[in-house]
């Protein structure tokens, strides 16, 4: 039987009215969960939820330790659950249990341990450039009601980066789910629900796909800002509807990340890296590294490294603790994938591993593939696949590297790979993304932000940036004077500046 997940409004678990959808285990084809597809109903009645929460609740103006301490019982909550909420994960979208053991679920009680400290940390300012009789500020506000709308490849993860910020913040969130992973966002939710700290409408939570639920959401009056993850056409189908009231917009959206190999690299660690980078949890992952411009001395070697390492990589069942690479989390994105392999080949790539599968479809593991020879103008070699495919170019002069490495709408992040610092600094300089590893791949902290440029996105998450896209900004000016500044201005003879 599949489980079956509610949404959570008002504190409540509640069915929806009608339509559902199945979450697939990609693994076995099985039917893991069945969740309802929300329509304007229940959409309108989780705004309601979280509208009457944040304006008539208290919330929003409980001292920033009572919003940590609710921060930290939900911390302890879900850190108590992540041996369930792993496996649940792997299951449900055939990431490996124990990458979601360390990425997903302790990555994301740290997040929200840092959040709760954030929350005792929302600072204002106060000009000292002022007559000493004027106090001239600005003070922090909680943005208002915030959606948090969330893809399936890090569906407790990416949801905690958003409402970890958002609770920070003071907001009233509503959650959505992404349509392939709703057992495992609801999971969290239940964390919330269960350590009991947050008052009945801060946290809601709707499942359902982009239409109708998603633009449901995006479209309501009722909400003052919408913080969304996933692909760029999403993003931008969002923010053109937000901006019909002008409602608050950050986006996190697609990448296409190159590693820049010079001949200097150290090849062991940086083989090591491209590979996991490349083909970890299948490449699903907006931060995956999907392209590597090579130094034309050593593109061979590189690519026989990274083939050698690709046969090795641990395949399998995604609840096998030794297990690094699952299957494609759904049909729909292992199609995706076997369609750019195509195009890959038909733009006169050549794979060195990998290629179309044999018997397409026939499971939802793919091979990790390797196109070399890609044209730096082709669909493969700009354009974000998400999914185990890698595209080889070979440079000979730095600035090649930095035109091929630019030559992309994205702007999410790159590597660089040298011993020279003068080198790594001067490329990661010039590389037009936002966010730059040097001999390195997924290294990621909460005290840093992250967001992307460009096709990427807009605005920033984690960190205190992260905390400040739920703020709003209130200037308040006190002037301690005995009289009015522009009446005594106008009576005397005084030019210049009142
Ligand atoms: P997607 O855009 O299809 O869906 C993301 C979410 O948006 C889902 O919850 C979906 O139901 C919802 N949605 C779809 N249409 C909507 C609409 N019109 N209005 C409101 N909501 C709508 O993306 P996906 O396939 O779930 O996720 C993969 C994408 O996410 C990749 O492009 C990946 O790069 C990106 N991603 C980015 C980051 C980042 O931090 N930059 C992190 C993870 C994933």
């Amino acid at each position: 039987m599949p489980l079956r997940v509610r949404n959570y409004i008002d504190g409540r678990w509640v069915d929806g009215s009608g339509r559902t959808l199945e979450s697939v285990n990609p693994a076995t084809g099985e039917a893991l969960a069945s969740a309802p597809v929300s329509g304007p109903d229940e959409v309108a009645a989780a705004v309601a939820a979280a509208r009457r929460a944040f304006d008539q609740g208290d919330w929003r103006w409980r001292k920033g330790s009572d919003r940590a301490r609710a921060l930290l019982k939900l911390a302890d909550l879900l850190e108590s659950r992540t041996d369930e909420i792993s496996a649940l994960i792997a299951r449900e979208m055939g990431k490996p249990v124990r990458v979601n053991r360390a990425r997903e679920v302790e990555g994301a009680v740290d997040k929200l341990r840092y959040y709760a400290g954030a929350a005792r940390m929302l600072e204002g300012r106060v000009t000292g450039s002022t007559l000493p009789e004027i106090w001239d500020m600005e003070l922090p506000e909680p943005v208002g009601v915030a959606a948090l709308i969330i893809p399936w490849n890090d569906p407790v993860d990416l949801a905690v980066r958003k409402l970890g910020a958002a609770l920070a913040a003071g907001c009233a969130t509503i959650v959505k789910s992404s349509e392939i992973t709703p057992a495992s966002t609801a999971a969290l939710i239940e964390a919330v629900h269960d350590c009991g700290a947050f008052p009945p409408g801060v946290v809601n939570l709707l499942h359902g796909p982009g239409d109708p639920t998603g633009d449901a959401l995006v479209g309501s009056a009722g909400v003052d800002k919408i913080s969304f993850t996933g692909s760029t056409a999403t993003g931008i189908a969002i923010m053109r509807r937000a901006s019909e009231r002008l409602a608050k917009v950050s986006l996190e959206c697609g990448g296409k990340l190159p590693a820049i190999i010079f001949p200097d690299a150290d090849l062991e660690r940086c083989l090591d890296a491209v590979t996991f980078g490349a083909f970890m949890y299948a490449g699903q992952s907006c931060t995956a590294c999907t392209r590597l411009i090579v130094h034309r001395s050593i593109h061979d070697r590189v690519v026989e490294g990274v083939v050698a390492r690709s046969r090795k990589l641990a395949v399998g069942d995604p609840l096998d603790p030794k297990v690094l690479v699952g299957p494609m989390a759904s049909r729909k994105q292992y199609d995706k994938t076997v369609q750019y392999i195509r195009m890959g080949l038909e733009e006169g790539g050549r794979p060195a591993i990998g290629g179309v599968p044999k018997e397409p479809g026939r499971s939802l593991y793919l091979e990790p593939t390797v196109l070399v020879d890609v044209p730096a103008d082709g669909r493969v070699a700009r354009e974000e696949v998400f999914g185990p495919v890698l595209a080889v170019h070979r440079f000979e002069e730095e600035r090649d590297a930095l035109a091929l490495a630019n030559n992309t709408p994205y702007g999410l992040g790159g590597s660089v790979w040298t011993q020279d610092i003068s080198r790594a600094l001067r490329t990661a300089r010039r590389l037009d993304v936002a966010d730059i590893w040097v001999n390195t791949h997924y290294i990621r902290h909460v005290e840093t932000s992250f967001g992307g440029r460009h096709l990427s996105g807009i605005g920033r998450e984690l960190g205190m940036a992260g905390v400040e896209e739920y703020l709003t900004w209130k200037r308040l000016c006190i002037d301690t004077r005995s009289s009015f500044h522009l009446k005594d201005w106008f009576e005397s003879d005084r030019g210049g500046q009142p």
